[in-house]
């Protein structure tokens, strides 16, 4: 776990035990801490049980082949999509990592992919958590990340799931959103396999409300699950807007990712500032236009992934800070140019972001072909209103809940991430399971956290964070499907999850076992990350030297 020195055990100087030997009445307790990562990752992922399993394989007498199984089943506990979310997810995680204050978080998002990717190489199937078939069928809105989650979990515990997706692939944006060069579909393909295998019922195609009425469905299952994401690309609401030449940027990546070679001319101008502008920026690029983004805040307040804004730049997207279209200017039908005003920065507005302010008489064009409005989403929700819509989003309670027999998740109750959709559908599966079974409500996790404070720094060995392997602009821009990240390599894995401080959990470091002057840590055969050694608090005699020493804070006094 890169310490600096192995530790020798020293003879006991005390006798330790009660009475006049007595240092204080403090007694030690193992005490698991939520590590940070886990705390911020959406899908809830046992970031530090994964990582730790491959890191501490050899004291717990793992190959490295079972090691790397037993982490690849923690994680898909939580999440089936290990590769998809190793390539696409802006692993919040990492902004948390206490390793940040030492020298740089740990690569999850890295290790992640690399797992995820070693899993599809060796075939490994997803595996059932319950054997016994239940009777109630559940019927799925949407086969994006968050209906197919739910699926998962649901068919994982015997339930018969169905389905329903409009599209004719599977995957939801994950699919007709994220480009190929982020995400290859076959990778995507080979994750939703896995699930489908656990005997889920995929009916592509049919879009619930068009093909199949709500009260069907209502008829057909116990439990309705809506996941039907937010597809419909918001208008920018300005003169010349309606006719040829104008998209919004789902209608755009939509048609792209469904293989169609879109005209958009030599010249495309993309308004937003978000995933949904950088992406459609790039491929329009790779169209061979010349592609100019417009935003009306600056690079601070831009919500896009910051390595993808980097990499559009590097292609040489022109990013155009503090403007806003005004207008979309015509010859006719035919589109010529976009007028944009400057916008400054006011006040903040309800999101906290700054509010762009237009500066009046400061209207220019931009000489374009064609405009794509990537500003925002919303769901499509008028096909299955029924279901409990309100202004067009579903609303939820904290189980994922709309109402009787209905839950929901992901972009449907608000725009958001792959990762938190995959939660939300977990979510739901987990309260369906619990209203069908009659059992109590899930309990809340109410392990304490562990602040950087309580890691001690210094006794971890200093190692430089693993960096991934991308393409060259010139080799990107030769093949525009080519996938960019090329993840890391064994090597760097095996280095990588070493560098993990195992936050708030037992390593095995032994520094207790060596301080203790009176031989209360006692190695115990069966080990386990978090369970190496038994306490002997009948020797103690309140010296807190072990409690101080413990790197990882998983020691207290009490
Ligand atoms: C361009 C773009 C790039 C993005 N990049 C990232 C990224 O890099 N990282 C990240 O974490 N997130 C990213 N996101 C966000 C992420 O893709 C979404 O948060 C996530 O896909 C939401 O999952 P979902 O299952 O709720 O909805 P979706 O993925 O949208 O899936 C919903 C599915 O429901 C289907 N459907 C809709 N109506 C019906 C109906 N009536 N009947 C049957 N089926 C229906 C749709 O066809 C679709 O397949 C991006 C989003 C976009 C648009
Ligand atoms: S899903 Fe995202 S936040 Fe969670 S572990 Fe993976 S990269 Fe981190
Ligand atoms: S060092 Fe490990 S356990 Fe601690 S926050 Fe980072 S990834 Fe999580
Ligand atoms: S000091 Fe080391 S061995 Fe002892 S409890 Fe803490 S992490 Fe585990």
């Amino acid at each position: 776990m890169g310490l600096l020195k192995p530790v020798t055990k020293k003879p006991p100087l005390r006798l330790g035990g009660s009475g006049a030997t007595q240092v204080s009445s403090l007694r030690p307790q193992a005490v698991e801490k939520l590590a940070p990562c886990i705390g911020n990752c959406p899908s809830g992922t046992d970031i530090r049980g994964w990582i730790t399993t491959i890191a501490q394989r050899e004291k717990t007498g793992l190959s490295e082949e079972q090691a790397f199984e037993k982490a690849w089943r923690t994680i898909v506990e939580y999440n089936p999509f290990p590769a998809v979310m190793g390539r696409v997810c802006p692993h919040p995680c990492e902004e948390k990592c206490n390793r940040t204050e030492k020298d740089g978080a740990v690569a999850v998002n890295c290790l992640e992919r690399f797992i995820g990717d070693w899993a599809l190489e060796k075939g490994l199937p997803l595996g059932k958590l319950e054997e016994d078939p239940k009777p109630e069928s559940v019927g799925v809105i949407g086969a994006g990340p968050a209906g197919l989650s739910c699926a998962y979990q649901l068919a994982r515990r015997g339930y018969p799931v169905t389905v329903y997706e409009a599209f004719p692939e599977a995957g939801g944006m994950l699919r007709y959103g994220i480009p190929r060069y982020r995400l290859p579909y076959d990778v995507l393909d080979a994750e939703v396999k896995r699930i489908l295998d656990l005997g889920v019922e995929l009916k592509l195609n049919t879009a619930v409300g068009r093909d199949v009425p709500v009260e069907e469905l209502r008829a057909r299952h116990k439990a309705i699950f809506v996941g039907i994401g937010a597809h419909r690309g918001k208008k920018m609401g300005v003169p010349g807007e309606e006719g040829p030449g104008v998209l919004t940027g789902t209608e755009f990546l939509n048609r792209a990712n469904s293989g169609e070679r879109v005209d958009v001319g030599s010249s495309v101008a993309v308004i937003g500032g978000g995933d949904t502008a950088i992406d459609a920026a790039r491929v329009a690029l790779r169209l061979g236009a010349k592609v100019t983004i417009v935003y009306r805040r600056t690079r601070t307040e831009m919500p896009a992934i910051d390595s993808e804004v980097e990499q559009a730049l590097e292609e040489k997207i022109d990013i155009v800070f503090l403007a806003a279209p005004v207008a979309v200017l015509r010859d006719g039908q035919k589109l010529r140019a976009l007028r944009v005003q400057r916008m400054e920065l006011g006040e903040p507005d309800s999101s906290g972001r700054r509010r762009p302010v237009p500066v009046v008489g400061s209207e220019y064009e931009i000489p374009v072909d064609t405009v794509i409005a990537a500003i925002s989403q919303e769901p499509e929700a008028e096909r299955v209103a029924a279901l409990g819509a309100e202004k067009g989003w579903f609303k939820a309670d904290e189980g994922g809940k709309v109402s009787d027999g209905v839950w929901a998740g992901g972009d449907d109750l608000d725009l958001g991430l792959a990762t938190i959709a995959v939660y939300q559908g977990r979510r739901a599966a987990d309260t369906i399971h619990a209203a069908l079974r009659g059992l109590p409500p899930l309990r809340k996790d109410d392990r304490p956290k562990i602040p950087v404070s309580r890691i001690k720094l210094d006794t971890y060995e200093a190692k430089p964070r693993a960096e991934r392997a991308i393409l060259s602009v010139e080799e990107r821009l030769a093949d525009g499907d080519a996938e960019i990240d090329h993840g890391i390599t064994r090597e760097q894995f095996l280095a990588e999850v070493g560098r993990c401080f195992s936050c708030g959990l037992c390593f095995d470091c032994e520094k207790c076992w060596m301080y203790c002057q009176v031989n209360c840590f006692a190695k115990l055969e069966e080990k386990q990350p978090g369970h190496y050694f038994k306490i002997k608090l009948e020797l103690c005699d309140g010296c807190k030297k072990c409690a101080e020493e413990c790197p990882c804070g998983f020691l207290e006094m009490v």
